[in-house]
């Protein structure tokens, strides 16, 4: 499973590691080494000169803006990126470039391509991601926002939640219900909504680190043209299942990287304050190992299927559960080594709102417990830890489907 990168994958790594050089001063740390203005000032500037330098999107075909290279070569940017602790673009790109972007190259018309990714390169559209509502998460289809065709524009009027960087996108993607006769997963439609318009409201949330990474939109008779759905009408679930799995399989490949880097911190830390003698924690310490050792193998297991043109599938899935439930574990544990610190954080907060914190950042107390905090949602968002084992249970392993209250045995039994 130790994939062999081609040389062509060999020779662009080695320009990757040059272009590092060249750009990131030479005493760089990461950029968790910056304060607050300066990194927002330095992922500012570093997006224009990736997006100058064709480093963003280098999987889209060339008359989309991107570099017209292959996910292997994605992958081996990402790889050297989160090595030197450098962002891959700013907060929206994940929702631009590795969501929608995505999405509309699989699912997308020629007029969408054309006009909406090379916008998604040169930062003037910034987006975010309009699927969960109040009374549907995890039971995506059970959705209640409605579209409805008014002449030559959608009329949009619903409520979505939970919207990361929503105050920051100008555009939102948007699971509406489009044919409210049709069984749920038959009248959706995945929908691209302008965020500036009178019939779009952003109310923000604050998180348990008191932080505003994400909202509530309102939409009330919000327009979109007619033309802006992606795959057909009525064809939006589809299109959605599509995008999660670049949403959930992204990281695959270069997670390890960052967990391997908190692992290392955290080992150093209960060294110095002496609880690496305990035998109970040793055993924890050496229970991370072998599970950032699993994330490193199935990240070279995602590799080797992009080696052979093979695109993230309901495995994603596994990725996402692995990572996720070991964080939560993990940062648990590094409050026993804080101790009584944890009880009393002082020093500056974390960098990173969800994940680990960024590399290069100064150990604090604060930091850890905010990381730790951070990394409650991980088994939440992009689907939660029981829908990705059903997932994987499902579409993996082909066991038999659970019971669906909707739609399944239950529902044949209720019909009787
Ligand atoms: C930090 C964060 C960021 C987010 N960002 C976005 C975003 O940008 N855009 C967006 O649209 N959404 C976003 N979400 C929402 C996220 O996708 C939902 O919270 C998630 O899908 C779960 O839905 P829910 O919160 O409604 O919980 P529910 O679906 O109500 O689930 C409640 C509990 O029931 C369990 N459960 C539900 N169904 C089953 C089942 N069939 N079998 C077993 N157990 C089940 C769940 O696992 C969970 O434990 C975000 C969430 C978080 C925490």
């Amino acid at each position: 499973m130790d994939p062999t990168y081609s040389p062509e994958a060999d020779t662009y790594r080695q320009k990757i590691q040059a272009f590092l050089s060249e750009h990131l001063p030479t005493d760089w740390k990461g950029i968790g080494a910056l304060s607050g203005d300066a990194r927002e000032t330095f992922v500012d500037q570093w997006r224009s000169l990736l997006a100058e330098n064709k480093l963003l999107a280098v999987s889209w075909p060339t008359e989309y803006g991107g570099a017209g290279l292959s996910e292997v070569e994605r992958i081996v940017l990402a790889e050297e990126f989160a090595k030197a602790g450098v962002p891959e673009g700013n907060d929206n790109d994940a929702f631009s470039i590795t969501m929608v972007g995505n999405a509309i190259i699989q699912c997308g018309s020629e007029e969408q391509k054309r006009h909406f990714l090379p916008r998604i390169i040169s930062g003037v559209d910034k987006w975010c991601q309009g699927y969960s509502e109040p009374d549907s998460g995890s039971d995506l289809a059970n959705l209640g926002t409605r579209a409805a065709l008014d002449g030559d524009e959608w009329r949009i009027n619903g409520q979505k939640v939970w919207t990361s960087s929503g105050h920051t996108a100008n555009w939102i993607f948007v699971l509406c219900r489009t044919d409210p006769e049709s069984p749920k997963h038959k009248g959706i439609s995945f929908i691209l909504v302008p965020m500036e318009q009178e019939g779009v409201e952003i109310r923000p949330i604050i998180n348990i680190n008191k932080r505003h990474d994400f909202n509530e939109v309102f939409f009330s008779d919000a327009k979109a043209p007619k033309e802006n759905v992606v795959g057909d009408v009525h064809d939006g679930w589809r299109v959605a299942n599509v995008l999660l799995g670049f949403e959930r399989g992204h990281g695959a490949t270069t997670d390890a990287i960052r967990f391997r880097e908190e692992l290392d911190r955290v080992s150093l830390i209960a060294q110095d304050n002496g609880v690496a003698e305990d035998p109970n924690m040793r055993q924890d310490l050496a229970r991370a190992h072998s599970k950032v050792e699993i994330m490193r193998w199935m990240g070279q297991r995602a590799v080797t299927e992009a080696l052979a043109g093979n695109p993230p599938g309901p495995e994603s899935s596994l990725h996402k559960l692995i990572w996720s439930e070991y964080h939560n574990w993990f940062t648990e544990k590094t409050m026993h080594i804080l101790g009584a610190e944890a009880m009393a954080p002082s020093g500056h907060g974390a960098v990173n709102g969800i994940g680990t914190d960024a590399i290069g950042a100064q150990f604090s107390s604060k930091s850890w417990v905010q990381t730790m905090l951070g990394a409650r949602p991980g088994t939440i968002y992009a689907g939660t830890s029981e829908v990705q084992r059903n997932i994987v249970g499902d579409r993996v392993l082909g066991l038999p489907r659970e019971p669906r209250a909707d739609s399944g045995p239950w529902n044949e039994i209720g019909k009787k």
